[in-house]
Order: C-alpha cells, then structure tokens, then sequence
C-alpha cells in the first residue's frame, strides 16, 4: 500500500551494478569490503536473502549432517564448563547459528545437566534477519529465549559458553599480491568491459615485521589478512580472560599461518567464480587458526589446540554415540548413521580440513579439556 501521491517505487538495481556504480564513484574496493557487501548488504546480501544450508541450498555444514555433531559439541560444552570452574550464571552463545540446528542440538544436551541448564541464558550473535527468524523457530521447542546481537561486543558481561562454527569463515578477508617484492593489496575493479575484475591497489602491506615465509618472494603469490575476525577473537577473548567461561571454535582452515588463495565462491555445490554473481554465492576463505590463536594469547586468554575436527569428534565420544544411536535400528539407519561419521570425521571429509581449536582463561589444563585430553598442552 502507498500513501497518495508517494513515488513509485524504482525496481532496485541487482547488486552486481550497485558494487559496479561504487567502484565508478569511489574507484576500486578491497577484496575485504566486497565480501562484506556481497555477504551482508542488508537487501541483497548472501545470508540475508536465503537460508543457504542443506541439499536443496548451496552448502551443507556440520550440524545439518547429523545431530551427533551437536550433541557431542554439545556435551563438549557441559564437561567444559565443569573443567573451568562451573561458573553460575553464565551465558551461552553462538556465533553465526545458521538456523539454529546446533544450539537446538546442544540444549538438548544441556538439559541433562540442570545445574548448567538452570544457570544459563541463550545468546546468538546473528545479523541476518532471515536466519534470526529461522533460528526462532528452530529453537522454539527447546522453551528457550534467546536473544539476539549483531556483535559479540554487545553481549552482557560475565562468564561465556561460546561456540563457533563456520561462523569464521564468513568473516571478509584482504588479500594482497606479490609484485616486485612488496605485497600489494588486492581490488575488485571493472575490467574492460565494465564487468568485476580483479585488480592491484595502491596500497601496500609493511611485511618487515612478518615471518620469512610470508614475505611476497614469487610474484603473484596471494597473502591473507583478517582483520574482522582478529578483532572478533580478540574481543571474545578478552572477555574470557576478564570473566572466565569457554569458547570452542570449528572451522576449516590451517593451523600455521601461510601464503596462499583461499578465497572461494561456492553455489549450489559446486566452486563458482567469486566475482560473476555477488550475492547470489556463498563466499568464504580458510581460516587462519595461527592469527586467531595469537589474536587470543594478546587478549590474555589460553588457547588449546587446534586440532584436527576428527580427532576431536573421535575423542569426544563420536563412535560410542554412533553405535548407541544405531543399537537395534535397521541396516538403512545403521548406514546412514556410517556415513554421517565418515563425513564429520573421515580424512578425506570435514576430519581433517576443519579443526577445533578451544580458548580459556590462562590456569585451565588443555588435557581437562573434553576431546582435547590426547593433546600435550
Ligand atoms: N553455524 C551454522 C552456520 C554457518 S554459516 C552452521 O554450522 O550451520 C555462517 C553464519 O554466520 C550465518 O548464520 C551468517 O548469517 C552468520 N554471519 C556471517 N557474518 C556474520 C557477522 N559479521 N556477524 C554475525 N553473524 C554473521
């Protein structure tokens, strides 16, 4: 309905000539903010046009696999919060819930512990409004209030239960090229033919105080930089060391810092070309669990691991939970359970590319830590 003698309304142009107009105005943008607009432009973005997860979307993630993922993670999180202090009250939060089928998943687990049940309060950090609505309705069930922030700084004071997973990996990255022995910044510009191109910016990265195997040696080598997903880890881990609590964060990417493209676009399954339909794929890079873990110990908090998702999923119970879930089920439930396992934990699946990597206040041993007990600290 419109108000007499209001304007009719324009079509919106699609996001790919609005990126292409910004680019006219204001020149060439770095590969950081064109993720952030294809992701979270607020009519157009990625995450808020779509529920992307599943078979029937672009990707599937973890706990859209199997309801093991999250009641392992989730009772990951009731022995952890035992190992560090059992603090009462506390929040538990999640980062990027995608529909809210892991919190879903973990708060049932919860529920069999009511020391913690009863101490808790549900927090999720989301800014898509579509995911907030599927994440309400996914979440309804469990007789749970949540509430909801468009960052981790706002979320109230006091001892946190943090999970994370793929929630880094949405996180925008810059990315900078080796060209005659400095790293140049990587832009998004118009090619030739007015269509996104890939470009070198002015701007130039100091590498003098970065270690030998990251300085820019072969031209064209890409380095990677996340400088949102720093300040996110060094903001949930300065409340931690402050307030205690855990944060268990699961993600694919690699534990040493390193040079190298990760940027990758992906729809309907299938890599497509990051720059040909923004908005319309999802788009992720690995994440640098090195710049993390150092983003936490400058924080003041204790990192444990990471480990391999395997190891961990393995460690935490995984097989025991599979063959309870699967006692006296049929071959086809019995399969598909086999499956779920191979995916979350198999080597050549989710087992080894994702890791789980847990942050602390210093004090709290790595081996106290569930599924972390075969690491050394
Ligand atoms: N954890 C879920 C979903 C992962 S997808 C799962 O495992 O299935 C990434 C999630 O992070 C989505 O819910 C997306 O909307 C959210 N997200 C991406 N960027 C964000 C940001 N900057 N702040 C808050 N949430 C963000």
């Amino acid at each position: 309905m419109t108000a007499a003698g209001s304007p009719p309304s324009v079509p919106r142009r699609p996001l790919a000539a609005r990126i292409a107009d910004l680019i006219t105005v204001g020149g060439p943008i770095t590969v950081a903010d064109y993720m952030a607009i294809c992701l979270g432009d607020p009519d157009d973005g990625y995450y808020f046009t779509r529920d992307p997860f599943g078979t029937a979307g672009d990707f599937v993630t973890a706990p859209e696999i199997s309801q093991m993922f999250g009641e392992i993670v989730g009772a990951a999180l009731v022995e952890g919060w035992q190992s560090v202090g059992a603090p009462s009250p506390v929040h538990l939060v999640e980062l990027g819930p995608g529909r809210g089928t892991l919190m879903a998943d973990i708060l049932r687990v919860v529920r069999l512990k009511p020391e913690l049940s009863e101490a808790l309060d549900v927090h999720l950090v989301e800014t898509s409004p579509a995911l907030r609505a599927a994440q309400a309705r996914t979440i309804a069930p469990s007789g749970r209030r949540p509430r909801w922030h468009d960052s981790i700084e706002s979320l109230p004071e006091g001892p946190l239960l943090v999970i994370a997973n793929e929630f880094f990996d949405a996180l925008p990255i810059r990315q900078f090229v080796a060209a005659g022995g400095v790293w140049r910044e990587r832009v998004v510009g118009l090619g030739p033919a007015g269509g996104l191109a890939f470009g070198l910016g002015a701007g130039t990265l100091d590498h003098s105080r970065l270690p030998p195997e990251l300085h820019p040696a072969r031209d064209g080598a890409i380095l990677e930089a996340s400088t949102a997903s720093t300040a996110a880890m060094t903001a949930l881990a300065a409340r931690i060391a402050a307030h205690g609590g855990l944060a268990l964060v699961i993600d694919y990417g690699h534990v040493r810092s390193a040079v190298g493209d990760t940027f990758q676009a992906v729809k309907a399954h299938q890599p497509v070309d990051p720059l040909a339909e923004p908005g319309l794929a999802d788009l992720t890079a690995h994440v640098d669990f090195a710049a993390l873990a150092r983003a936490a110990a400058a924080a003041g908090a204790a990192v444990h691991g990471p480990l391999e998702q395997g190891q961990f999923l393995t460690a935490a119970g995984l097989l025991q939970r599979a063959g309870h879930l699967g006692a006296g089920k049929g071959p086809e439930v019995q399969e598909a359970i086999r499956t779920a396992v191979e995916r979350l934990a198999g080597p050549r699946e989710m087992g080894k590319l994702f890791k789980v990597m847990a942050v602390t206040r210093p004090g709290v041993p790595t081996a106290a830590l569930p599924g972390f007990h075969r690491e050394t600290p």
